[in-house]
C-alpha cells in the first residue's frame, strides 16, 4: 500500500493487475473514500480484493470520473449490492445502461463492465465535510470528470494526469481537447492530485505544467513537420521511432498515430 497521507480523511485502496505477457503488462489502479463519496470503482477483475475495500469503510454514493470500465466495472455490484446513487458524466449515462463488447486484451485485463444506471453527477456535488467542483475534462475520453475540493487544495483527477508524457494513446483520445483541459486545470487552485492509476501525488500542479509542456511542444513539433509537406504517418515514423509495444498488445487499439493526428 502506498503512503496516504491523508488517512484519516480519505480511505485508499490500490490494486494491481499484471499480466504474463510479452512484452508484461502491469497497471495499477486506486480508489478513494472520503466521508462516504466513493470516487471511481475499479474494475471487476480485482472485485475480491475491492469488495473487501468497499465493507471496510462506509460508502454512501459514488462518483465516475469516466465510463472506462477499469473506473466502473464494479458500478452495478455497489448499486445492487449498498443500493447507492452512482453519479456519471450526463452523456455517458445512456453507454452506462449497456454492458459493452470490448477486444479480448481489455477484458483479460479489466474484465466485464455489467451495465449500470447512472445518475447525472448533481451540480453541487457534496459530502457533509467536503465540496467538489465538477469540471469537463476531456482529452482521455470525451466524457471525462475531475473533482476538485478547493479548501483542502485535492484534485481527483480520473486518467487526466496518469501518463505525463505519453507516446501511445488510446484510439478514442484527443490530444487537443487534453491541452485545452489541462489548461483549464492548471489555473485551478489546488496542490495534491488523486489519480486513478498512480496514487497520490502532493505536486500535482507540476505534473499537470510538465504534461502540458510536453503535449504543447509535441504540437509544435507536429505542426513544423506537416508544414514540410509531411503526411501524418511520416510524422508519426519520425517523432515516435522505437517500437510501441503497448500498440503490439493492444492489436493498435493504442499508437502515437492517434497522438499525432489528434494533436
Ligand atoms: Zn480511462
Amino acid at each position: 500500500m502506498k503512503y496516504n497521507p491523508f488517512d484519516q480523511e480519505i480511505a485508499s485502496w490500490q490494486g494491481i493487475r499484471e499480466m504474463p505477457w510479452t512484452p508484461p503488462f502491469k497497471m495499477n489502479v486506486y480508489l478513494y473514500i472520503l466521508d462516504g463519496l466513493l470516487i471511481d470503482t475499479g474494475p471487476s477483475t480485482l472485485s475480491n480484493e475491492s469488495i473487501r475495500f468497499f465493507n471496510q469503510n462506509l460508502i454512501n454514493q459514488v462518483v465516475l470520473t469516466h465510463v472506462h470500465e477499469d473506473h466502473s466495472g464494479m458500478a452495478a455490484w455497489l448499486q445492487k449490492e449498498l443500493n447507492v446513487p452512482v453519479y456519471l458524466h450526463e452523456d455517458s449515462i445512456a453507454e452506462a445502461a449497456v454492458e459493452p463488447e470490448f477486444a479480448g486484451y481489455r477484458l483479460e485485463i479489466w474484465g466485464r463492465r455489467r451495465a449500470f444506471s447512472a445518475q447525472p453527477i448533481p451540480e453541487r456535488l457534496e459530502t457533509e465535510k467536503y465540496r467538489f467542483q465538477v469540471i469537463d475534462t476531456p482529452g482521455h475520453y470525451k466524457h471525462h470528470k475531475a473533482f476538485l475540493e478547493s479548501e483542502q487544495g485535492w484534485l481527483f483527477a480520473g486518467d487526466l494526469l496518469v501518463n505525463i508524457k505519453p507516446k501511445s494513446v488510446f484510439f478514442e483520445e484527443n490530444m487537443s481537447e487534453m491541452i485545452n483541459s489541462l489548461e483549464k486545470i492548471a489555473s485551478l487552485d489546488f496542490d495534491t492530485v488523486f489519480c486513478s492509476h498512480t496514487g497520490i501525488s502532493k505536486n500535482g500542479k507540476q505534473l499537470c505544467q510538465q504534461k502540458l509542456e510536453y503535449l504543447l511542444d509535441l504540437r509544435a513539433k507536429v505542426q513544423d513537420l506537416r508544414q514540410q509537406g509531411l503526411e501524418d504517418r511520416e510524422i508519426d515514423n519520425r517523432l515516435f521511432p522505437e517500437r510501441d509495444m503497448i500498440g503490439v498488445i493492444t492489436n493498435r487499439e493504442f499508437s502515437s498515430h492517434y497522438i499525432v493526428s489528434t494533436i
